[in-house]
């Protein structure tokens, strides 16, 4: 049951600063939206969709806070640098970032080029070290400071098909421990989210016939929507959570256990 005092810290991201990578779109997009509402100022990146970003800005902006979007391949650890660090000059902070940004280049093993597999794994899995490493020195210095890293039911049990993501979301896991074991002492968390058919652009391009089967494996019957996602991840990167690191939170209608 949800209390009084509990449902207060949720709402207590007013004038912090918050990262997010990849919300031009999907499930980025809801999170930082979602980040805004409970009070953040947000900044976040994408890789082409210009338009979107700039509907993603004025949808955070219209919540009364700040928003900055950077065009910046996660990938890039000289530009995610610099990011980082507009960053702090602007908003004042780096309180939390969520590593979101990722890409799918699903083929069978015995297809997949060395191109689906480098691309993968550092959009998905680079992309996350590169934000992490520029921005764990500030948060450690602040002694407070919270990421979480947006991985998959792929990365928990393997999917045929998908052995680049797979691994890039697997890697995140073991990373979000290391991680975790590394930076609790000066207060900073790490978590991972582990997410299941989520209703995106991501998942609009599966077969008809992988839908249904999906679908069947699923204990809620349906696909996730971004908003079944984006209140956990903005509950990791809250007070409500200052006990919780390492952990691995599945949000996936119960896919994988
Ligand atoms: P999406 O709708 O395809 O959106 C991907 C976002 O990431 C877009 O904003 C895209 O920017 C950005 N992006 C991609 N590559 C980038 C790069 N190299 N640098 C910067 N930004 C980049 O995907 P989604 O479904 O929301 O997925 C979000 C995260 O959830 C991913 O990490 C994904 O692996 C994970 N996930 C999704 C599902 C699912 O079912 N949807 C399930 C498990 C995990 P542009 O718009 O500019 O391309």
């Amino acid at each position: 049951m949800a209390d009084s005092n509990n449902e207060g810290r949720l709402k207590d991201l007013a004038g912090k600063s918050v990262i997010v990578t990849g919300a031009s779109r999907g499930i980025g997009r809801a999170i930082a939206v979602e980040a805004a509402r409970h009070g953040a100022n947000v900044a976040f990146n994408y890789l082409k969709s210009e338009q979107q970003a700039g509907e993603v800005c004025s949808q955070i902006e219209a919540l009364g806070v700040r928003a900055a979007a950077f065009k910046l391949d996660v990938g890039d650890l000289k530009g995610v640098r610099e990011m980082v660090s507009a960053v702090k000059k602007e908003f004042g902070a780096v309180d939390a970032v969520i590593n979101n940004a990722g890409l799918t280049r699903d083929k069978l093993l015995m297809a997949m080029t060395e191109e689906d597999w480098s691309e993968v794994i550092r959009t998905n899995l680079t992309g996350a070290f590169n934000f992490a490493r520029a921005a764990i020195f500030t948060m450690m210095k602040a002694k407070h400071g919270a990421i979480v890293n947006v991985t998959s039911v792929s990365g928990l049990a393997g999917m045929a098909g998908q052995v680049n993501y797979s691994a890039a979301k697997a890697g995140l896991i073991g990373m979000t421990k290391a991680m975790a074991k590394e930076v609790g002492r000066m207060a900073v968390r790490v978590n991972a989210l582990a997410l299941g058919f989520i209703e995106t652009d991501m998942t609009a391009v599966l077969a008809a016939e992988h839908r249904t089967a999906a679908l069947n494996l699923i204990p809620l019957g349906r696909f996730g929507t971004v908003q079944d996602v984006a209140p956990t991840a903005i509950f990791l990167i809250s007070d409500a959570a200052a006990y919780i690191t390492g952990a691995v939170i599945q949000v996936d209608g119960g896919l994988a256990m």
